[in-house]
C-alpha cells in the first residue's frame, strides 16, 4: 500500500506534451492536467515515436497515460493573445539581459526612440537595458548615442511556435541516439 502510494505520487511528477488538433506540439503539461483533458474528452491518445506509458490509479479506474496527447477541442493557440509592453514581459523576451551591454542587472525598460522624440510604448519600440546604459542613452536617438540594440525588438513569438521547434529538436536528438545504439 505503502510502495504503491509512492509509486501513483511518482507517476504523478511527469509530464506530457500536449498536440493541438492539427498535430502541432504545443506545450509541455503536468500529467494531472493531461489526465483531465483525458477523462473529460478534450484530448486523446496520440501515438508518437516511442510508446511509454503510465498508469493511473483512481478507486474506480486505471487510466493509462500516453507520453503524447492531442486535443479534440478546438485550438487553445487563438486565445494566446501578444502579452501586454510592461517591465516584467520585455524582460522576459530580452532574457533578462541588458541589450546594450548584456548586463543582467539593474534591467529597466528603454524607449530605443525616446518618447520625448515621439518614439512609441510599443513592443518594437522597447528593450531591456541597464540603469547605467538607460541614462547613458538619455533622450537621444540610436544613432547620435551609438548604442543600437544587438537584438531589433519585435513582439514575442506565440509560445508554441517556440515550443515546437524545441520539441522537434529534441526528438532529432532521440532518433540520433536511437541510431548511434542500433549501430
Ligand atoms: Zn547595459
Amino acid at each position: 500500500m505503502q510502495v504503491r502510494q509512492t509509486r501513483q505520487s511518482s507517476v504523478l511528477q511527469n509530464s506530457v506534451v500536449v498536440f493541438s488538433r492539427n498535430y502541432l506540439p504545443l506545450a509541455r503539461i503536468n500529467i494531472k492536467r493531461a489526465i483531465v483533458l483525458l477523462i473529460t474528452g478534450q484530448a486523446e491518445s496520440l501515438e508518437f515515436g516511442n510508446t511509454i506509458k503510465w498508469k493511473v490509479r483512481s478507486p474506480s479506474i486505471i487510466l493509462e497515460v500516453p507520453e503524447h496527447i492531442r486535443l479534440t477541442v478546438a485550438n487553445p493557440e487563438r486565445l494566446w493573445k501578444v502579452p501586454p509592453v510592461n517591465r516584467r514581459e520585455v524582460l522576459r523576451r530580452d532574457n533578462h539581459a541588458c541589450q546594450y551591454c548584456g548586463s543582467t542587472k539593474n534591467l529597466t525598460i528603454d524607449h530605443v526612440i525616446p518618447r520625448s522624440k515621439g518614439g512609441l510604448h510599443t513592443w518594437d519600440n522597447v528593450v531591456a537595458a541597464c540603469e547605467r546604459c538607460n541614462s547613458l542613452k538619455g533622450d537621444r536617438l540610436p544613432y547620435e548615442a551609438s548604442m543600437v540594440p544587438r537584438v531589433k525588438p519585435k513582439a514575442p513569438a506565440h509560445p508554441a511556435v517556440a515550443f515546437a521547434e524545441k520539441f522537434w529538436q529534441a526528438q532529432q536528438e532521440e532518433d540520433a541516439e536511437v541510431e548511434t545504439i542500433v549501430m
